[in-house]
């Protein structure tokens, strides 16, 4: 199975032009506008939407998925998941930079579709999970409710989450939402990747 994973991460798709991208979201930021996917770097993908990113980090035994933007975003990840040449099914991992509905709010109809595992900091579980976000969230009620998702991996600052070669470490940096959290991989060999996100919405 995982010679498959190799094989469809070698064969991956031409990624969007950043070009092609622009184009495509010109005059277009919002949360659910559909962009192309487009690759960052190395092993690195963005297959968000015009307004919010979504990073699918792939490797030989299974890929990694970080935010998952909108309800009504969600198909357009997993198309672009699948135009790049990977497998939704090989897509063994999501997490999130933080529990609000514009980066999770896409995040079960992610998980019913890959049947991936959710990582989620302590205190964002319970968000993930109800989708709602705690009474404490500097933005409560700015948000609607989202589909909750099945949490399986609970991480902790300086975790260390690995697939594979992939290894994503935690780094928990509150404030912009009770569970914000940057993360910095550093996978092995040509596959190295180096992740960090300031949330601003
Ligand atoms: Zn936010």
């Amino acid at each position: 199975m995982f010679a498959s994973i190799a094989a469809a991460a070698l064969a991956a798709a031409t990624p969007a032009t950043i070009a092609e991208h622009e184009a495509a979201c010109a005059g277009k930021d919002g949360w659910s506008d559909p962009a192309p996917p487009i690759r960052i770097f190395a092993n690195v993908y963005d297959v968000g939407t015009c307004g919010i990113v979504s990073l699918l980090i792939t490797g030989p035994r299974g890929h990694i998925l970080l935010d998952g933007a909108t309800e009504e975003a969600a198909p357009g990840i997993a198309a672009n998941i699948q135009r790049l040449g990977f497998q939704l099914s090989d897509v063994k991992i999501i997490g999130a930079s933080h529990e609000h509905y514009d980066h999770v709010g896409g995040l079960a109809e992610l998980q019913r579709l890959t049947g991936a595992t959710v990582m989620s900091m302590p205190s964002a579980y319970l968000a993930l999970e109800t989708g709602k976000v705690d009474d404490d969230d500097p933005q409560l009620g700015l948000h609607k409710p989202y589909q909750p998702a099945k949490v399986g991996i609970m991480l902790a600052d300086g975790f260390v989450v690995r697939q594979g070669p992939l290894a994503i470490t935690a780094h928990a940096t509150p404030g912009h939402a009770p569970a914000a959290r940057a993360g910095l991989g550093a996978p092995a060999k040509a596959a190295a990747a180096s992740l960090s996100s300031t949330p601003t919405a």
